[in-house]
């Protein structure tokens, strides 16, 4: 893990796409580096009166097919490289489902689990100010990410519609919905990983009902997947979290683990299950593999001891393009983020369309958008994956990367 580094395999990847489209060197140096890349030192008034001076990122990469798009993250681990990696595959995100978006990323280093909710309101709310010289409605608008929510999106944009002097809605998605948030929009990647698995299966002519789920990463794409594939009729065999992972043939309760992660706060003293690690998450005898968590989990070095006929990447960025290698050898069937994780950005165009047209759509209406978007996006990365005989990862990259480098094309250079 020490040499890994997002943006360089994002590079990588892009590159394999861009060899087999023949994209012109020209149009490779446009792609391959972000647009815009901000970097924020601020300082932040602690709960015990000292102030810490924070580091945070926003950055674009591309805004040739719409505005920016694309989460803030809290972590200790956030680097500009991650978020440059994470911004570039919001573009192809964005472009492989066909909505009007660039692509874009946030994050600030801190430990927000070691935070109180008011020091968090004051990191937002400044970090919201300190990048408000590029976010807007119609430049760019950021989204939940790894330990962001609907609170922290609601002082986001309470912030940016303070220095404005009026409601600013659609600066933001995955907002509450008493202030412009769409229903849907909390179980949006979720349901998307669910929609494209369901595609999957139906492929290679393996029913969900009684299939082993194993998850890792329990936030909010991991713990409403773990709902939603046991709604389904799934065994949900393994779950983990930063704390550690557990595992029970015999299938987990998911509601019965969110409860104890609530009280205890982690799945992994959940009584009714063996306890395991979280990389042992990815190995276990499963059908379904959902990667919940971060960047770069599955490598050269456990690929081959992957047990999954299908790996629903809800995470960002899980597989390296050495274990792409080995998965499609093995025949491993893979979601790549780019499709199977889109559902979230797709809900928060839907979210900020109706708040720019100030007009709400019940939850069916949603669902059932979503699903038209998702299915054909499936389909045309799985046609495309057939066509060049190769893994849906450099499919998908192949359709995003063309539409993108059309709409670079067809828009010219300026001036
Ligand atoms: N953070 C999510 C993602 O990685 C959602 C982004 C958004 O809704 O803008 O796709």
């Amino acid at each position: 893990m020490q040499d890994f580094n997002p943006y360089d395999m994002a590079v990588q990847q892009f590159e394999l796409a861009a060899d087999k489209l023949e994209l012109s060197e020209d149009m490779r140096e446009i792609l391959r580096k972000p647009k815009r890349e901000l970097i924020v030192n601020f300082p932040v008034r602690l709960d015990n009166g000292r102030i810490k001076t924070m580091t945070g990122y926003r950055v674009q990469h591309n805004v040739n097919r719409g505005p920016a798009k694309g989460g803030i993250r809290y972590s200790p681990d956030v680097t500009l490289d991650e978020v440059k990696a994470l911004a570039m595959w919001m573009t192809w995100k964005c472009a492989v489902v066909g909505i009007p978006y660039g692509g874009a990323k946030g994050g600030v280093i801190c430990d927000p689990k070691n935070m109180t909710a008011s020091e968090l309101e004051r990191l937002t709310r400044r970090f919201t100010t300190e990048i408000s010289i590029i976010i807007g409605p119609h430049s760019d608008i950021p989204a939940p990410d790894v330990n962001t929510n609907s609170q922290v999106m609601a002082w986001m944009m309470d912030t940016y519609s303070m220095h404005s002097g009026f409601s600013v809605p659609a600066v933001v998605t995955g907002k509450p919905l008493s202030i412009g948030g769409s229903e849907g929009r909390n179980e949006a990647t979720a349901t998307g990983v669910l929609f494209t698995t369901r595609r999957a299966a139906q492929r290679l002519g393996m029913s969900l009902k009684g299939a082993r789920v194993s998850i890792q990463g329990f936030g909010n794409a991991g713990s409403i997947a773990a709902r939603l594939f046991h709604v389904e009729g799934c065994k949900i065999v393994a779950v983990s979290d930063t704390s550690g992972g557990l595992y029970n043939e015999e299938g987990l309760d998911p509601g019965a683990v969110q409860r104890h992660k609530l009280a205890y706060g982690t799945v992994a003293t959940y009584p009714d299950g063996q306890s395991i690690s979280i990389a042992d998450v990815l190995t276990v005898p499963c059908d379904i593999l959902i990667p919940a968590a971060t960047e770069g989990v599955i490598t050269e070095h456990n690929a081959d001891t992957i047990q999954a006929r299908i790996i629903a990447e809800a995470a960002n960025g899980p597989t390296t393009p050495e274990a792409d290698v080995i998965l499609f050898e093995k025949g491993r069937l893979v979601i790549p983020d780019i499709l199977a994780n889109a559902g979230g950005v797709t809900v928060s165009y839907f979210e900020w369309v109706q708040d720019l047209q100030s007009i709400f759509w019940g939850n069916e209406e949603i669902i059932a958008r979503l699903e038209v978007i998702m299915n054909k996006a499936f389909d045309a990365v799985a046609d495309q994956a057939d066509l060049y005989h190769c893994d849906m990862r450099l499919g998908a990259n192949m359709l995003a990367i063309s539409r993108v480098s059309e709409a670079t094309q067809v828009r010219g250079i300026y001036p």
